[in-house]
């Protein structure tokens, strides 16, 4: 028994040593995966409720890593918000994004609104409405084409901060949705103070929509989007049970697996072109 245990604890020594070098390998190749272009971005369609059509997409970040194939975000986000690298790779998102509606644009595609994700290092960047700034104007692109998705955490760090910046943003055209929400410990209250178009309910409340708690939830923060002017999205739909739910809900867009995953560039002009 007492070999058996030491087995045990190789086998979790082993485990702990690969993600540790996993982290370590991860934290050592971001810096060359900008430089090397080994990020692509995806595109997840957003969905009217009522309409069933394509309102917006979220552009979502991928990394094909030359050797640990392909990484999700989940795995080096944090690590890039740690190390200041979100920064950059914040940019390439903005980019890159922009550079795709010019492109889109020209094309003759039919488009619709897309939202990036920035995270609360890249938001409470000094140069962050710069650069968008300067983006927008090289690429001839305006902004009512864009959308950036925040977290609670992101503005309620420094709040005045963060009203000067998402005025500045809205000036622009750009429009504001605040993403997980419900996942933060705050309170609801800075809403008040902040110009956003949309909350976007976190796919947790959406999973457990059919318990009657996280239903009430859902339906509780619909109705507050709708009495602050604001529209509702849902992130996670992955049933056809969950959709109709969040219909009857009054729920404005919807988001997730059921309608579609998120696909590359080649895949999404088609769905702008043909419909889902
Ligand atoms: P998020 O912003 O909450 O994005 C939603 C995540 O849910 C995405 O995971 C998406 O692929 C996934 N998803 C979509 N539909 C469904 C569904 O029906 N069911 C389930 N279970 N999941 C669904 P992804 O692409 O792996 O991204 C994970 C997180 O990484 C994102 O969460 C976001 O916080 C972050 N992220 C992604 N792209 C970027 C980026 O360009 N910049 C920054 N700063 N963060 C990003
Ligand atoms: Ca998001
Ligand atoms: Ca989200
Ligand atoms: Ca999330």
């Amino acid at each position: 028994a007492k070999r058996k245990g030491k087995n045990t604890y190789q086998y979790f020594d082993q485990k702990l040593n690969e993600r540790i070098h996993r982290r370590f390998e991860i934290e050592k190749s971001l810096r060359r995966a900008l430089e090397c272009e080994e990020f692509k971005l995806l595109f997840q369609p957003q969905i009217d409720t009522v309409t069933k059509a394509i309102t917006g997409a979220e552009a979502l970040i991928r990394w094909e890593h030359p050797e640990l194939g392909l990484v999700s975000p989940g795995e080096f986000i944090d690590v890039a918000e740690d190390s200041g690298l979100i920064v950059p790779i914040g940019k390439w998102v903005i980019r890159e994004v922009c550079a795709y509606i010019k492109k889109w644009i020209d094309a003759g595609v039919p488009l619709v609104r897309v939202s990036l994700n920035v995270s609360p290092r890249q938001f409470q960047d000094e140069n962050f409405v710069d650069y968008f700034t300067q983006v927008l104007s090289e690429t001839r692109v305006s902004g009512k084409w864009i959308g950036v998705e925040i977290t609670e955490c992101g503005i309620i760090q420094d709040v005045q901060y963060a009203q000067k910046t998402i005025m500045e943003l809205r000036k622009m055209g750009i429009a504001i949705d605040i993403d997980d929400f419900g996942t933060g410990y705050s309170s609801f209250s800075y809403l008040m103070d902040f110009p956003v178009d949309k909350i976007k309910i976190d796919q947790a409340f959406v999973k457990d929509m059919h318990i009657e708690k996280a239903g009430a939830i859902v339906k509780s923060v619909i109705s507050l989007a709708h009495n602050l002017n604001m529209l509702s999205i849902a992130e996670g739909v992955e049933t056809e049970k969950q959709s109709t739910l969040l219909a009857s809900y009054g729920c404005d867009e919807q988001q997730g697996y059921f309608f579609h995953g998120p696909v590359d560039e080649v895949e999404f002009i088609g769905l702008l072109t043909s419909g889902l």
